[in-house]
């Protein structure tokens, strides 16, 4: 069965290690650079994408892991880790591992819908709809060619995929749903 390493600095990795594991892959938290060595794919979760980048930093961690994603092991980021992923960061110049080929604006529905719940049309995983919690959520502006739209609200990419690496603005750890996750897994060959 497959490592999982779910980043563990900050943020909802409890939800995701959770998930992971009742799928019956082996889920290890990663806080420093050594607990990277083995993992055969890395989850980045929600919390606050710069704190969690200064942290990647500090501990020597965003070249390596940036490396590991372009050698081709899957990546999944959510909410501030779809952060992390993207090229580019509408008006910031935080860190970030810059491997998927797209715009990301932060906090992007406001503050008059900080968190809200939503059914998601996402063909790729079937029906029924996807039950998606945007919190604070980015969403995505622009996409390279390479970049797979999965699902967009109101005309903006909210989930996408360029080869091994898989980014939604929402949570699907915080739901019962796991179907984001299988499908994940089914990405690291399992
Ligand atoms: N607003 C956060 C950020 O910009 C992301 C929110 C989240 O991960 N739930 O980093």
């Amino acid at each position: 069965k497959p490592c999982v390493g779910v980043l563990a600095l900050q943020g909802a990795f409890r939800e995701h290690a959770a998930s992971v594991t009742r799928l019956g892959a082996e889920a290890r938290e990663v806080r420093q650079l050594g607990h990277m060595d083995g993992i055969d794919a890395m989850i980045i979760p929600g919390g606050e994408s710069t704190t969690m980048g200064k942290l990647l930093v500090e501990l020597g961690m965003l070249d390596p892991l940036r490396r590991r994603i372009e050698d081709g092991m899957p990546v999944y980021g959510s909410c501030a880790g779809l952060i992390l992923l993207c090229r580019e960061i509408e008006n910031s110049d935080q860190p970030r591992l810059g491997v998927l080929d797209a715009v990301v604006r932060r906090n992007a529905f406001g503050r008059q819908v900080d968190s809200f719940e939503t059914e998601l049309d996402l063909p790729e995983l079937g029906m029924p709809p996807f039950p998606a919690v945007f919190i604070r959520a980015p969403v995505l502006t622009g996409v390279g060619p390479r970049v797979r739209v999965l699902a967009e609200v109101k005309g903006q990419a909210v989930a996408v995929r360029q080869d091994n690496v898989l980014a939604t603005s929402f949570h699907p750890e915080l739901t019962p749903d796991t179907r984001l996750h299988r499908y994940f897994l089914e990405m690291c060959g399992n």
